[in-house]
């Protein structure tokens, strides 16, 4: 078994302050892989130091040069990137071909995307063109804490650690405790790139120790959150006493709106397929489908078969199969939900309670559907995680509003509809950072983040950046003393 149990503090591998061994599961078969260690409030304040004392060198080094190292750490991620899927694989399930093809290839897009953005980016300008005294400068906002969660590892942490690294910013990473093995894997390849020691700092450890040392510590500037909401708002509290700046990326429950214009049937099975992907843990999943009534039965019966034809299978296998959940927590809380729908009297069409059949070991569920689900129900309102699709109909456009915003998430909306000009008039209406019509890809320079309790802040692109960055205002910039 892997022993990975030091940690990345200052350019060098070091062991925990006091061992605390933890076991990384592999959730397909239930049993250890690697062994790391949970880090102390100690460790965090090593890391800290070390990200504070490189702070003025990095964020004093020319953006072209913090450019070439990222470009330096692209080539390498590039090199390497069968071992991050593998990684990816191992500490989360996802299956080889969805973790070279999306988990790890997402991490390396982000890199290279971010590269692009970072060499176009005004850091100094005018406040406007007639303005020649009022001089705007875009600063980094100092040392960081990145906390991460585990469904999707190398896309938040790439989302995270090269915009800030970009625009001058130290960072202390701590990773989930469940699927650590990508970010150690990471910080190796950011070695290799040969960052300045101290600008990348990754500590191990559970949220209630390492997490809240991170949200407390008062040379730490700015918190840059992915996970849960309720972790998200503690952290907002943690966090307040020496008012750091917390962007929070958290939690979803996407409506996806179906009308009877649009093609049923591919529609409701890329519907289907999306909310299942990576197990149906995804922040973004499409969860609730909400179907206009005249196509209501054929829609049903759609997703009812393509869950039925949902293939599940082993991690290691090649293949377009759903793997297990990431843990038993996660495997008895996706039971739970699945158990509350047939009690609050959903209409199970596919799926259901326990494993499916041929597994006997593994955090492996069934592809589920509910149909006649009404929005009260707690399969409508919480978020899954899991592969569990609920249909709710519809009779009309004000209808489909107002279910989809009546969530306390705000973070994708999907609409399904041949009338474009009308997918655009209700896009205006969704309470919800994102929305997707038709299947449409998402630019990746495209803002990423939530409204209400989906998050605060963007990621990606420009806005992903400026979530990193200060604005200062000088007055008087060509004022000569007379
Ligand atoms: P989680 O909130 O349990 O954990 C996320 C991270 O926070 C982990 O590193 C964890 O160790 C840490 N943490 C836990 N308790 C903490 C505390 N008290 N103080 C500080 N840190 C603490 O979430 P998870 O189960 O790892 O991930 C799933 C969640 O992430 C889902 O709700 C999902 O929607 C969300 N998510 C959101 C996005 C997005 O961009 N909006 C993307 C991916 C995942």
């Amino acid at each position: 078994m892997l022993r990975k149990t030091n940690f990345y503090i200052n350019g060098a591998w070091i062991p925990p302050t006091l061992p605390n061994d933890f076991d990384v599961i592999n959730p397909a078969t239930e049993k250890p892989v690697c062994v790391i260690s949970l880090g102390s409030s100690k460790d965090v304040n090593k890391a800290v130091t070390a990200a504070k004392n490189s702070f003025d060198i990095w964020n004093n080094t020319p953006i072209k040069e913090r450019i070439l190292k990222i470009e330096k750490l692209a080539e390498i991620y590039e090199i390497r990137v069968d071992e991050m899927a593998k990684a990816i694989s191992m500490e989360m399930g996802a299956p080889i071909d969805l973790a070279i093809n999306s988990q790890a290839a997402a991490g390396i897009g982000h890199i290279r995307s971010f590269i692009r953005v970072l060499k176009e980016f005004k850091f100094e300008h005018y406040l406007r063109d007639d303005t020649p005294d009022e001089f705007l400068i875009h600063e980094a906002v100092g040392v960081c804490g990145l906390i991460t969660p585990w469904n999707w590892p190398m896309n938040q942490v790439t989302m995270k650690v090269i915009p800030a690294l970009g625009v001058g910013c130290t960072v202390v990473l701590k990773p989930s405790e469940i699927a650590p093995m990508s970010s150690l894997l990471f910080a190796e390849f950011m070695d290799e790139a040969g960052f300045l020691d101290g600008v990348f700092n990754l500590i191990n450890g559970d949220g209630p120790t390492v997490g809240d040392a991170i949200g407390r510590h008062p040379d730490i500037d700015m918190i840059s959150f992915t996970g849960s909401t309720k972790v998200g708002i503690g952290l907002t509290r943690s966090s307040a006493d020496t008012v750091k700046r917390v962007a929070l990326e958290m939690g979803g429950k996407g409506a996806n709106i179906i009308f009877a214009d649009a093609n049923i049937t591919e529609a409701v099975k890329r519907g289907a397929i999306h909310c299942f992907n990576n197990t149906g843990q995804s922040c973004n999943a499409p969860s609730r489908m909400l179907v206009e009534r005249s196509v209501y039965d054929e829609a049903v019966e759609i997703a009812s078969t393509t869950a039925k034809n949902t293939a599940i299978g082993q991690p290691n296998e090649h293949g377009n199969h759903i793997g297990p959940l990431v843990s038993e927590a996660q495997f008895n809380k996706v039971q739970d939900l699945i158990q509350s729908g047939i009690d609050e009297g959903a209409r199970l069409v596919a799926g259901g309670i326990g494993r499916p059949d041929g597994f006997n070991r593994g955090y492996f569920v069934q592809a589920t559907v509910f149909a006649d689900v009404n929005n009260s129900m707690r399969i409508a309102r919480e978020e899954i995680f899991g592969p569990v699709l609920s249909i709710i109909p519809f009779d009309d456009e004000a209808e489909a509003i107002k279910i989809s915003n009546d969530t306390k998430y705000g973070l994708t909306n999907y609409v399904q509809s041949g009338d474009i000009l009308r997918a655009q008039r209700i896009s205006r209406h969704l309470r919800s950072g994102m929305v997707v019509f038709n299947g449409a890809s998402r630019h990746p320079e495209s803002p990423f983040g939530g409204y209400k309790q989906s998050g605060k802040g963007r990621e990606g692109g420009i806005y992903g950046l400026e979530e990193f960055l200060e604005v200062k205002a000088i007055s008087g910039w060509n004022t000569v003393i007379r």
